[in-house]
């Protein structure tokens, strides 16, 4: 991209990420002349979405439809595996459920029906998708089966996305500005005429027919999350982009745009205690620690305090964040013992890990920093009489081998910890993205506080609220994006069209 930016450009998208590059596809498909400011130097542009391992919860009705998306899926590879089916009512009740019914029933509907076409639309395009054979399948009996409802991931993972859309955007004659940060948008009564944005250290405006905000959520704004989070969320780590500071869903405000949906809640996970304040590119989501339902978590003092078998880490890992952030000392420690350490995600096995490891519970116990070790000894013990052995496990399916007669249970998956060595893993919360964001339409068109839409004004990605409330099924932040970038980017380009 040149030095300056365009004075103007038909359609402008404020973003980088997997909404914002979808949006500008949608656009361009229009005929529209399409400007994507992004906040980013190059090199660390894509937003949340470049972090991501590039998993998508999408609608599926049978291996056919897979390979209508994955042309290269072999026979082989087909004959190897259970993929079973992922069908519009199980992803509504699990949208439901996970959200406690409260997810918005217009754009819920529209995510989960649109979710398959938008992946054959991408596909289309020329993004590239394969299995999650690594993170979302156990091997069994020499069959891949997958689990979760979490089948389809794009090639290359987040990183690999990005530059797919990249490629395909600039292709289609989208022009990408780094380094230029959205100050504000335009607007008067008849709607959003253009941004303020900040490039090169100058401040310039670029008129627009139609502006489409998908600049991500608040997460890496310390103060916000601690306005709207609530106490110690300034203390949260977060995973992925150090921009998603909020901007999009303030200038929104600003014109009159209407908040909507869970402002206090967030999608956080248990990620390293050591990591750094921000997301690494270089190490990208590896500093989670997702296999806690095969093992358990202590606290500061030696204490269980969640049950880790609760549902699948696809339905529990995004608000265990939370739950870990209120501990004393905002951590925890995820104890294992031999029979499931190989069954650990690859993510256990990076360099930048914080771990203990022993021969005996004793040992381990005294190696779990800043706990109290004689009550953890206690707590493993008692753990470890409490399970009920009897019962077959089975990492697939929900196994019901749970715990009986504990405080807090351990539901599924409930193993001895008594066969060394013994692993034990320090987390922390990693914040990923906030709930609470813009109101819009199915025709992702944002609406003011009176309840009408603003003319011009267009919004997808994490800084839509509504749709996630408490917690989030695995792969739908991706999905949401793709299908509300693409609605939003279409709108803004039939507008941009009908005004030529
Ligand atoms: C470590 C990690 C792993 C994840 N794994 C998955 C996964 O496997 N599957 C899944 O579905 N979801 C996953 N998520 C969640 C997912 O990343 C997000 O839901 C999704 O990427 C959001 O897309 P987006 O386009 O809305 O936001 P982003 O991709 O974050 O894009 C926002 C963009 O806005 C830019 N921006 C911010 N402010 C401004 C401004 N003022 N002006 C211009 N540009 C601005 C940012 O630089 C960024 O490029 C993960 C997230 C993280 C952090």
């Amino acid at each position: 991209m040149s030095e300056t930016l365009p004075s103007s450009a038909e359609v402008v998208v404020v973003g980088g990420g997997n909404a914002a590059l979808c949006a500008a596809l949608a656009a361009a498909e229009h005929g529209a002349s399409v400007l994507v400011l992004e906040r980013a130097p190059e090199n660390e542009a894509g937003g949340n979405s470049r972090f991501t391992a590039g998993a998508f919860r999408s609608v599926y009705d049978g291996v056919d439809d897979l390979r209508a998306l994955m042309p290269d899926l072999t026979d082989e590879e087909v004959a190897n595996s259970d993929f079973g089916a992922y069908r519009q009512e199980k992803f509504f009740d699990d949208m439901g459920r996970v959200t406690e019914y409260r997810t918005d029933p217009d754009l819920c509907e529209v995510l989960v029906k649109r979710s398959k076409e938008t992946l054959l639309w991408m596909r289309d395009k020329g993004v590239r998708f394969a299995p999650i054979w690594g993170r979302q399948a156990y091997k069994i009996g020499g069959r891949f089966k997958f689990w979760g409802g979490l089948t389809i991931e794009a090639s290359g993972g987040g990183p690999g996305l990005v530059e797919a859309l990249t490629k395909i955007a600039r292709k289609d004659g989208v022009v990408i500005a780094y380094g230029a940060r959205t100050l504000s948008l335009i607007a008067d009564d008849d709607g959003v005429k253009g941004v303020r944005v900040k490039h090169n250290g100058r401040t310039v405006e670029v008129k627009a027919k139609a502006v489409v905000l998908a600049a991500g959520g608040f997460q890496a704004n310390a103060e916000m999350r601690t306005r709207y989070l609530g106490p110690l969320w300034e203390l949260a780590k977060v995973r992925g982009t150090r921009f998603n500071t909020g901007d999009g869903i303030r200038m929104a405000l600003d014109i009159g745009a209407m908040p909507t949906g869970n402002w206090s809640g967030a999608h956080a996970v248990g990620w390293d205690r050591n990591a750094p304040e921000f997301g690494d590119l270089t190490v990208g989501d590896n500093f989670q620690k997702h296999s806690y339902p095969l093992g358990i978590m202590i606290n500061a003092l030696g204490e269980r305090f969640v049950d880790e078998g609760a549902d699948f880490r696809n339905y529990t890992y995004a608000k265990y964040g939370r739950v870990i952030l209120m501990q004393p000392g905002q951590f925890a420690w995820q104890v294992f013992d031999r029979k499931v350490i190989p069954m650990l995600r690859d993510e256990y096995r990076i360099k930048q890990v914080t771990k203990a490891r022993a021969d005996t519970l004793e040992e381990l116990a005294g190696k779990l920093v800043d706990v109290d070790a004689g009550r953890a000894l206690e707590t493993i013990r008692a753990y470890n009489k409490a399970v009920m052995t009897e019962v077959p496990f089975d990492p697939n399916v929900k196994d019901g081998r749970g715990t009986r007669g504990l405080t807090i249970p351990k539901s599924n998956w409930a193993n001895t910890i008594d066969e060394p060595p013994f692993e034990a893993y320090a987390v922390t919360c990693g914040i990923t993205f906030t709930f609470g964001g813009l109101k819009i339409d199915t025709g992702a068109r944002v609406i003011d506080v009176e309840g009408a839409p603003i003319p011009g004004l267009f919004a997808a990605g994490e800084l839509v609220g509504g749709i996630f409330y408490f917690n989030y099924p695995g792969g739908t932040g991706l999905m949401n994006g793709a299908v509300f970038g693409r609605i939003a980017g279409a709108s803004a380009g039939r507008r941009a069209a009908e005004s030529r």
